[in-house]
């Protein structure tokens, strides 16, 4: 699904506060009875008013009208609450236009925003649900055992759980963007300049990087965590320009794949991203996650640069005992004790997993592939329209959240 912020403009304030009412409504109902929308909004035309906006809200798609209902209601589309997080990031000036899609996963759409400065920042929005309703029919079973909008409610669980790592590591001094904020089931970040280690044809140090990026893995789990999906996709190679007189230096670059190495002395380093699938050193499968992130790093290396380490593991029982050594603050314990429910995790756990599985994993692809890696957008109401390079302006105001305030009608494009 491709996020277009075009029909934000035309949205009038009491659009904006009924597409909340009914964002508000989902919190009970999977689907929000029209009377429901009608009393949450409160909109002084009434229900003549509130039908209105339903109807305009309806035609741009932003909610949905379910016809096999018992009862005439709608529901939030996943269009309607990317609509609500921007709006929401538009008023805390930290959003002014939106850009590029730089990344369609299967779980997630990566989007570059520019605050009002013209700063990009990263957003990112989790589509947790996307493949669970259309095709795997395990996944269609577990979650409609969920109420009040499953992927909605997994997909900010995921969110919330990324952002809450995020800080914990940027705090812990880890390097990964900088958490700028968190809407709904998205979050705001800043811009790697730098391309993932999956376009990276050759590095001028395997051995080096390998061992830094075990280094990575091991001092994720002193601190009591498992990245879970530590592979090529989600380490970003940062190059950092070199003293050009350092000799020493001189053949350190790497070059990236289908095009010409940078022509400047670089050194490399990875930062991390991705986080909503990180489990604790004490998770039951945690032994697993370990061995498999670190398998994922070997099998990279052997493939693409040809480097196998002499030196076996590391073993997960020896990163065990290293587990808050040092003084090493336990971020694992940290995210848990920030309000997310056993219930919760247990969800989105299963959810991550079976979406992981639906997809095989990344490090498995082929690598001739990898430049149509973001092409894959399955979404059947992708109108791929590509004229938005410029960025498209989302509107401002500092009405808050609940849509009281100007006509969005008036800002300039
Ligand atoms: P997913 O959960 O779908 O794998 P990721 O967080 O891994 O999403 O992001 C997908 C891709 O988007 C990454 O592989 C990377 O190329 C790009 N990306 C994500 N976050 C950033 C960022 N902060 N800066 C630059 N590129 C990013
Ligand atoms: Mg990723």
């Amino acid at each position: 699904m491709k996020l277009d912020s075009k029909a934000m403009r035309h949205l009038t304030a009491e659009d904006w506060r009924v597409l909340t009412a009914v964002e508000i409504g989902s919190k009970n109902h999977e689907v929000v009875p029209t009377p429901l929308i009608e009393s949450i909004s409160k909109l002084r035309g009434g229900a003549g008013r509130v039908r209105h906006s339903i109807s305009a809200l309806a035609k741009v798609g932003l909610i949905a009208r379910l016809k096999e209902a018992r009862y005439d209601g709608y529901r939030l589309t996943y269009g309607g609450l990317d609509y609500l997080a921007l709006h929401t990031y538009a008023s805390q000036k930290a959003v002014y236009s939106v850009g590029n899609q730089i990344g369609v996963g299967k779980e997630s759409d990566i989007l570059v925003v520019a605050d009002a400065a013209g700063a990009q920042r990263i957003l990112k929005i989790h589509r947790l649900g996307r493949i669970s309703f259309r095709t795997v029919k395990a996944n269609r079973d577990y979650l409609r055992r969920r109420q009040g909008g499953s992927w909605m409610y997994l997909s900010r669980l995921a969110a919330e759980r990324e952002y809450a790592f995020m800080r914990a590591l940027k705090e812990e001094g880890f390097l990964v963007p900088d958490p700028l904020s968190q809407s709904r089931h998205t979050i705001l970040m800043s811009l790697v300049d730098a391309f993932p280690l999956r376009q990276i044809a050759s590095v001028p140090d395997p051995a080096g990087l390998y061992a830094e990026l075990i280094a990575l893995i091991l001092r994720l789990a002193k601190h009591g965590l498992i990245h879970g999906d530590f592979n090529e996709f989600n380490i970003l190679l940062k190059e950092e320009p070199i003293d050009p007189d350092a000799d020493a230096e001189e053949q350190k670059q790497p070059s990236r794949k289908g095009k010409e190495p940078p022509t400047n002395n670089v050194k490399v380093t990875p930062v991390l991203i991705d986080f909503p699938q990180m489990v604790s050193m004490d998770h039951a499968n945690a032994e697993m996650y370990f061995d498999r992130d670190v398998a994922c790093v070997k099998r990279f290396f052997e493939r693409r640069f040809h480097f196998v380490s002499t030196q076996p593991g590391p073993f997960f029982r020896d990163a065990k005992k290293t587990v808050g050594r040092d003084g090493a603050r336990r971020l694992d314990a940290a995210v848990e004790a920030s309000g997310f429910s056993k219930k919760a995790l247990k969800d989105l756990e299963a959810a991550i997993r079976e979406q992981q599985e639906a997809r095989g994993p990344e490090g498995e692809q082929d690598p001739a592939s990898a430049d149509s890696d973001y092409d894959e957008d399955e979404d059947e109401d992708d109108d791929d329209d590509d004229d938005d390079d410029d960025g498209q302006p989302v509107n401002q105001d500092d009405d808050g959240e609940d849509g009281r305030g100007e006509s969005y009608d008036e800002h300039s494009e």
